[in-house]
């Protein structure tokens, strides 16, 4: 019989959005002949909702494919709504694997990942630790500094910190770094609450916004470089894809260059010389192994312009999934196309279950 894949969608966190697109994309690349897609959508109030009352219930339309799928006996009865736990024990015996396709907060995290452990349900993707590290900027940075990859300089702290003394904590920034400088919230993705701040007044407002989204908060020295990702695949020996360049369409790359305005660009492969192609994809593997990756991930790297040396920014277990998204079309051009990629984390996501087991 055909396998049957949980799809889930839309959450909690400030990428509720582009995770309804990503998993759009998935929806439709799943092969019919292989699978059985049993959507699962989370309201922004962390509702879970299965079956195509999932679109309804997070207020988009279902895709066509969804409607065509002849279901399986007693899938009416998995149309059900409610908190995960109540949602879960029903449904869990109805679904071989799972995959989160969630950004951000309480999904990309390791919450969900930690869910489907309990429900011994294997999922696509990073586990629990891995998702919690590469969530978490300040604890990121840390491990990837133990791994000996380079990285900007940065400052981290908890806003309860800036409340109680903000001006000590404000000079220290700025003898660290200087400006101009970069405030982001630890949790958080697709550049929700991150600001660039040139001087005390706006790096101060910097900080109160980034706040709004986490307790912790990281402030880095704002390097002058391109910006370079390469897609990773596999669990204990993972492969790299062909790096990408990013040719952001304002400043920096803010959620209205990602995903608004149209005109940011993706340069795949990135023009690099075939040394900074090997290093970056050195790094990358490197980068993937430090936070006991499994599945995916995206790393982000940043290219300085002055020294030639690349920085690592970052490492993303869920990356943006759209048919447009980088993470796909980079296994595109490194020979694995997008149906295929979900074929082969699907793949990797049972390997892992039963290595665990
Ligand atoms: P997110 O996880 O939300 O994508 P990032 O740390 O990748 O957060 O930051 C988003 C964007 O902000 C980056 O893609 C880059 O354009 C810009 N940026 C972030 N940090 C720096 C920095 N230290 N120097 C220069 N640009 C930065
Ligand atoms: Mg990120
Ligand atoms: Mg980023």
């Amino acid at each position: 019989r055909k396998l049957r894949v949980g799809v889930i969608f839309g959450g909690k966190s400030g990428e509720h959005e582009v995770s309804i697109l990503s998993a759009k994309s998935v929806i439709e690349n799943l092969n019919p002949l292989l699978y059985e897609i049993l959507p699962i959508g989370i309201t922004k109030e962390g509702m879970w909702h299965t079956g195509i009352g999932a679109y309804t219930a997070l207020g988009t339309e279902p895709p066509k494919q969804l409607l065509q799928q002849t279901n399986h006996s007693g899938s009416e009865s998995m149309i059900t709504f409610g908190p995960a736990p109540t949602l879960t024990s029903a449904t869990a015996e109805a679904i071989d694997v799972v995959i989160p396709v969630l950004h951000g907060p309480y999904g990309e995290d390791g919450t969900v990942q930690g869910l489907f452990e309990l429900l011994n349900i294997p999922y696509v993707g990073a586990g629990v630790l891995a998702s919690a590290v590469g969530m978490d900027k300040a604890m990121m940075k840390a491990v990837f500094a133990q791994a000996g990859l380079p990285q900007c300089k940065y400052v981290t702290f908890l806003r309860s910190r800036f409340d109680k003394s903000p001006e000590i904590l404000l000079d220290e920034i700025e003898e660290t770094l200087g400006y101009p400088c970069f405030v982001k919230p630890a949790n958080m993705g697709s550049s929700v609450g991150i600001s660039k701040a040139k001087d005390r007044t706006s790096l101060k407002a910097a900080i109160q916004n980034a706040a709004k989204y986490d307790r912790k908060l990281i402030v880095e020295e704002a390097v002058d470089a391109r910006e370079i990702e390469v897609a990773v695949l596999g669990n204990d020996e993972p492969r790299t894809s062909v790096p990408g360049e990013i040719i952001s369409s304002s400043e920096f790359y803010d959620y209205n260059a990602k995903y608004n305005d149209g005109k940011s660009t993706l340069m795949i492969p990135a023009d690099l010389t075939q040394e900074q192609t090997e290093t970056v994809r050195h790094m990358a593997k490197i980068a993937f192994q430090a936070i006991d990756g499994s599945g995916l991930s995206r790393v982000d790297f940043f290219l300085e312009r002055k020294s030639g040396k690349f920085l690592i920014n970052e490492i993303n277990t869920f990356p943006g999934f759209t048919i447009y998204s980088m993470y796909p079309k980079l296994w595109e051009a490194t020979g694995i196309p997008y149906d295929k990629l979900l074929d082969e984390l699907i793949r990797l996501a049972l390997e892992r279950h039963q290595e665990k087991n």
